[in-house]
């Protein structure tokens, strides 16, 4: 099984409203406020690309997004958080699973605990171990962009979980159990 993580990909295609935001000049602000009229129209049209070239990626069944529905005001600071929160976060994931479904694939979805925190190469969580874009593992010395260190969490976890599920399934089957409660989005091919 393949299987392909991502935390934001509108990430780079926002950070030039970030920095007019940062920048806070008169001349930033009325430029921001001039794009935000176009906003719907180039957040569609963005989701709509980053979507597609994610769906087509070759070699990659699954695609494991954060589930972050119940721990968006934990973990992130404001701005992340109004953009987890709004319809264009929304409508990014929608367009990509009715694209990786076309194609016969799946998007998934991980709890997100710890993931920013966990070292990707040693498992050692603390919580200093991020600051802001920068992972530096306080426990092994892994340096590395936080973003990708929390996508590669993602994807190991959710490798983890399935691999977890079926051999629970394999288990119930062997004691003869009926297979209830089990997740119907697991493959077990
Ligand atoms: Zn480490």
């Amino acid at each position: 099984m393949s299987v392909a993580t991502y935390s934001n990909p509108n990430i780079c295609k926002i950070h030039n409203r970030r920095k007019l935001q940062q920048k806070g000049t008169r001349s930033a602000k009325r430029r921001l406020k001039a794009m935000s009229g176009r906003e719907k129209r180039f957040m569609k049209d963005t989701n709509h690309c980053v979507s597609k070239k994610l769906a087509n990626q070759p070699g990659v069944a699954v695609f494991v997004l954060e589930d972050l529905s119940s721990i968006r005001t934990q973990r992130r600071g404001k701005k992340m958080n109004k953009w987890l929160g709004s319809w264009a976060f929304y409508q990014q994931e929608q367009f990509l699973t009715y694209k990786a479904e076309a194609l016969g694939k799946r998007v998934a979805h991980q709890d997100p605990r710890y993931t920013s925190q966990k070292c990707n190469i040693c498992k050692h969580i603390r919580r200093t171990n991020r600051h802001k874009s920068k992972f530096h593992c306080k426990n092994c010395g892994h340096r590395t962009h936080a973003d990708l260190n929390a996508a590669k969490n993602v994807r190991d976890d959710y490798v983890r979980f399935v691999h977890s599920k079926r051999v629970e399934i394999l288990r119930d089957e062997w004691q003869g159990k009926e297979p209830d409660n089990r997740d119907s989005n697991l493959t077990t091919e």
